[in-house]
This record gives C-alpha cells, sequence and structure tokens, in this order.
C-alpha cells in the first residue's frame, strides 16, 4: 500500500516529528492562498510547491518547487497539474498529477537520510542513516557504501536511545541538534512499529540554518521535509486510519490491480502482449522469462498462489481478457497446493462468462491434473482457441506463435 507525502508527513507529526506546515490543493486557483498561509508571518516569503504522486523523484523531474511569491507558487501549480510526472521511478508515459502540496519552505544547511525497514539478512529491523542524504540517495548506497550507517535496532527493545545518540554524532550533530536527531530517530522508530511499516523513510531530513533570534533553535532545527512509508499490508486490519487511506488512493491505483488485490491474487500489469496466469511467484517469473526468451513479452505478472478459489481463478481470467492489449493468454499451472481442476474449472467459467476470443495456450501438471484436462475436454466446443501444451517451453513457443 502506498501514502502520499502529504499523508506521511501527517503521520510524522502524530507520532511529534518537526514538519514544516503545509496545505493539500487540486486546483491552480488555490494557489495563491495557499502560498500566503504558508508563509504568513515569514520575513522573507518562500513555500515550497510539490507534487502528490505515488513515484519518487520528483525534484530532478521540475515537481517539487521553491517558490517566493503568490504568482510563482501559481505557475507552479499550473505546470504541475497539466503536465504528467515523468522520473525514473514511473516509467515513460509518467503520472497524472491531481494534488499538490503547498509547505512552508525551510533554510537548509544539511540534508541527512534516515529511514527503519526489516534487514533480511540480519533478521532484524535497522536504522539506515546518512549525511548524504537528498535526491540521490540510490547513487549514494551504490557509488560509497560506506557513507551509509546502520544500526540494528532490538529485537524486543527496539531503538534503544543510547543506539540513536552514537548515530547522531555519526552524522555530525553538534550541541543542540543531537537531542532533536533523537528524537526524530526514536519517533520513527515508534511509528514504525506501532503502524507495521516495512519501511520508514525521511529523506530528506534538514537542518537549518542557526537562528541566534531563537535560543532552542541557536544551533538549527532539524526538521522532516519529505517521507515515504511502505506497509505490511497483512497488518492493515489492526489500522482503520491506514485502511481509509488505501481505500481513498485506489482510485489512483490501476483498476486491474486493485480488482486483483481484492480478490487475493497478486497480479502487475505489464507492458507486453500475452497474457500469464500462473501459480507461484517463482513459475511466474520463469514464466515470464522464457516468454521473453522466445521473442514474446508478458501483458502481467499473475500469481493466483496456492490457495485460490474457482471464484478466484475466474476473477483471474476476467482481469487478464479485460486488458484490451492481451492478444494471446498462456496458463502455466505446476499444482501442487493448488489444484490442476480448480483452474480448468475457472478456464471454464470465464469462457462461459466472458469468452477468450484470443489463442489460450494451456500447460497444466501436478495434482489433479487427469480431471483438470477432463473437464477442459468436455468444453472444448466453448473454448475454441484452446491449445494444450506438453511443457513449458512448448507453451512459450506455442503463444508466441500464436500472438506473432
Ligand atoms: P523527491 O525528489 O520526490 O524526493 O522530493 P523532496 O521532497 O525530497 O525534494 C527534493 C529536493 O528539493 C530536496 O532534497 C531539497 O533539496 C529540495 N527541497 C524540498 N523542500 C525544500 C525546502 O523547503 N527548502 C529548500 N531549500 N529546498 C527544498
Ligand atoms: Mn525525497
Amino acid at each position: 500500500m502506498k501514502v502520499h507525502e502529504y499523508q506521511a508527513r501527517e503521520l510524522l507529526v502524530s507520532f511529534g516529528i518537526p514538519v514544516p506546515p503545509s496545505m493539500v490543493i487540486e486546483r491552480i486557483e488555490d494557489a495563491r492562498e495557499a502560498f500566503a498561509q504558508s508563509t504568513l508571518g515569514m520575513p522573507k516569503p518562500l513555500a515550497v510547491v510539490k507534487a502528490q504522486v505515488h513515484a519518487g523523484g520528483r525534484g530532478k523531474a521540475g515537481f517539487v518547487k521553491l517558490v517566493k511569491s503568490a504568482t510563482e507558487a501559481e505557475d507552479a501549480a499550473r505546470f504541475m497539474l497539466t503536465h504528467r510526472m515523468v522520473s525514473p521511478q514511473t516509467g515513460p508515459e509518467g503520472l497524472e498529477v491531481k494534488k499538490l502540496l503547498v509547505a512552508s519552505a525551510v533554510d537548509i544547511a544539511h540534508e541527512f537520510y534516515l529511514a527503519i525497514t526489516t534487514d533480511r539478512m540480519s533478521r532484524r529491523n535497522v536504522l539506515i542513516a546518512s549525511r548524504e542524504g537528498g535526491v540521490e540517495i540510490e547513487q549514494v548506497a551504490h557509488d560509497r557504501p560506506e557513507a551509509i550507517l546502520k544500526e540494528p535496532l532490538h529485537p524486543t527493545l527496539g531503538l534503544q536511545p543510547f543506539a540513536a545518540r552514537k548515530i547522531a554524532f555519526q552524522l555530525g550533530f553538534k550541541g543542540k541538534q543531537v537531542a532533536q536527531a533523537v528524537n526524530v530517530m526514536m519517533a520513527l522508530a515508534k511509528l514504525f512499529e506501532a503502524k507495521d511499516c516495512s519501511l520508514a523513510e525521511i529523506n530528506p531530513l534538514v537542518l537549518t540554518p542557526p537562528d541566534d533570534a531563537n535560543p532552542p533553535h541557536a544551533d538549527g532545527r532539524v526538521v522532516a521535509i519529505d517521507a515515504k512509508f511502505n506497509f505490511d499490508d497483512n497488518g492493515l486490519f489492526r489500522h482503520p486510519d491506514l485502511q481509509r487511506i488505501a481505500e481513498a488512493s485506489e482510485s489512483e491505483e490501476d483498476p486491474s490491480e486493485v480488482r486483483a488485490h481484492k480478490a487475493g491474487l497478486s497480479y502487475i500489469a505489464l507492458e507486453g502482449n500475452i497474457g500469464c496466469l500462473v501459480n507461484g511467484a517463482g513459475l511466474a517469473m520463469a514464466t515470464m522469462d522464457i516468454i521473453q526468451l522466445h521473442g514474446g513479452k508478458p501483458a502481467n505478472f499473475l500469481d493466483v498462489g496456492g490457495s485460490a478459489s474457482e471464484q478466484a481463478v475466474t476473477e483471474a481470467f476476467k482481469i487478464i481478457l479485460s486488458d484490451h492489449a492481451v492478444k494471446g493468454v498462456l496458463v502455466n499451472i505446476f499444482g501442487g497446493i493448488m489444484r490442476c481442476d480448480v483452474i480448468a474449472q475457472g478456464i471454464v467459467n470465464a469462457a462461459k462468462e466472458v469468452g477468450f476470443k484470443v489463442p489460450l495456450v494451456v500447460r497444466l501438471e501436478g495434482t489433479n491434473v487427469e480431471a483438470g484436462r477432463k473437464l477442459l475436454e468436455s468444453a472444448k466446443a466453448n473454448i475454441p482457441t484452446l491449445q494444450p501444451a506438453t511443457d513449458l517451453a512448448d507453451a512459450a513457443r506455442k503463444v508466441c506463435a500464436a500472438v506473432a
């Protein structure tokens, strides 16, 4: 499940992490007022207009803009709301921008990276921090891994204050900054745990320049200006607040992916024209590979899993067939817990309910394969485009030839 930056900011605030004030707008004509609100009382008014899309890399794409006047804010809003955002994380077609965040901008003395996630190698949650935060953190991690600090969290006690202090010093925080940075880390760890996160990331966490007029901030302030969260979907039922966000953001996701998720299927839409229905993520990956090997392109990744019902399998076929790019379908099932007859019944149902107008290549093996084949044999008249395949390579060859 994905949340927007403005929703991530609300979470940070609710755990006591300092975040500059901001508001969300959806219309160009609201930009002027939002600028006025977010720069209220600033000696030198400065705001930042940020596209709210489910992808990063906004800064480099021109969808994070510092603005010094209401007119500049309006221009930035006009640009962002009338152009799709293309970044390395969106694919070439980009994303439509429907909402903007207008935030009070801060002066930045330094940008840090701070995150908590699960480290599968050590089987612990780990705090990740770097002095080189900002927009190039992936590059830093790749080129100079030594610039990334990692601190494992205690399995039951979580992040301990001494560990947070150690990281704060290693990041170079000094004086009154240390306690502020420690507070942010402790709060982020608490949030990570409380909300069943798989990733809680602040990038950048910024240090503002010293402010002598304001003694508590004489050494500068530590504030979060961008955040990203991933949540464990299996924990979602415990968090009504997150469920509401999930429902609200469904309208922005691929409708087929939302539909598949509701049916308990793992489905990801892709660019090709061969629809795939497979059981098991590994087999699904192998199926996509062998399709490519034979010169085809998969239209989707679809793992029906081990325990899908006949209804879920039927739904899976309907989702694949509703994609107009699909010119052929490959079913590749190795029945284990999933039974071949359940899959076959799903094919028969889908043929009845929506019909296979495109070639359908079916490779079935494993549990109840004979029952599955019999079902397909007896429904042959309803599925004229069906071609059985003997093995995976045969199936890939047949489906690639059928769509060529
Ligand atoms: P992202 O590119 O999608 O990760 O968007 P961010 O919100 O992280 O913004 C990208 C960059 O814009 C940051 O790393 C900052 O350098 C800059 N930026 C964002 N907000 C502010 C701000 O309030 N003040 C200043 N001076 N720069 C900002
Ligand atoms: Mn960022």
